[in-house]
């Protein structure tokens, strides 16, 4: 059996019952860290640029970029910084398989989202698409797990919607790089007629990816899309 094919709750049983981060023992209901960790991890005011994410001007609801030229998403929500316990963690259950982190990662966004005055009209959740050789190297991922859990907190249906084709990892690129890259790196692979969308990433850095895989949507026939990003790096620096 393939390691992607086995489902994340064996993995959860064979996980060592210790925090991940301090190695301190578990109690029975944490999942991958312990409660000292977890108090670590928290998240940005949710007073960022409603429709992009991005700086506000104090206390604006929309950044001067958006109030000019505004992004294909509707709004976008994000967490938490990418940065200390969080990137950590994020890291973890990227590329450590320490997909216990997932639940109470996705959690901590889907009770942000709870709030939102458009989420009576979303009608799926969306998670963007990891490159494919990325997927070649580990079967699942963040993203992925992260829309799950938030799909099914907000009792809305996951929907693999889109795929990535034809560029190179992203976090081998810069900042200039991520910004240039074709308009065509993703596409709908399932016909989002009408439907209003919540795209989900696990980490955002200049907001690139989102709005590429958000028009993607739109031009597959998205009545509109929805973002939300569990972290955010505001140093790209940070971002490897
Ligand atoms: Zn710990
Ligand atoms: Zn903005």
């Amino acid at each position: 059996m393939r390691a992607s094919a086995v489902p994340a709750r064996v993995f959860e049983v064979l996980a060592p019952a210790v925090c991940f981060l301090c190695g301190m023992p578990l109690a029975m209901e944490d999942r991958g860290m312990c409660a000292g960790c977890w108090s670590t991890v928290i998240p940005v005011p949710d007073t960022r640029c409603q429709r992009c994410g991005g700086e506000t001007d104090g206390g604006e609801p929309l950044c001067l970029s958006c109030a000019t030229q505004p992004p294909p998403q509707a709004s976008t929500t994000v967490w938490g910084e990418y940065d200390g316990t969080l990137r950590r963690a994020i890291l973890a259950l990227k590329h450590h398989g320490r997909d216990e982190l997932a639940r109470p990662l996705g959690h901590r966004l889907a009770v942000r989202l709870a709030s939102r005055p458009w989420l009576e009209n979303v009608d799926a959740v969306v998670p963007v698409p990891s490159h494919p050789l990325r997927r070649a190297q580990r079967g699942w991922v963040a993203a992925e797990l992260l829309a799950r859990v938030v799909a099914k907190d907000l009792e809305r249906p996951f929907v693999r919607a889109l795929r990535r084709h034809g560029i190179g990892l992203q976090v081998r690129r810069t900042r200039a790089q991520r910004h240039d890259l074709g308009a065509n790196s993703f596409r709908a692979v399932k016909r989002p007629h009408r439907r209003t969308i919540l795209l989900i990433d696990d980490v955002t850095t200049t907001g690139a990816t989102l709005r590429r895989a958000t028009q993607a949507l739109l031009d597959a026939g998205a009545a509109a899309v929805h973002c939300a990003a569990l972290s955010i790096a505001l140093d790209p620096r940070r971002l490897v």
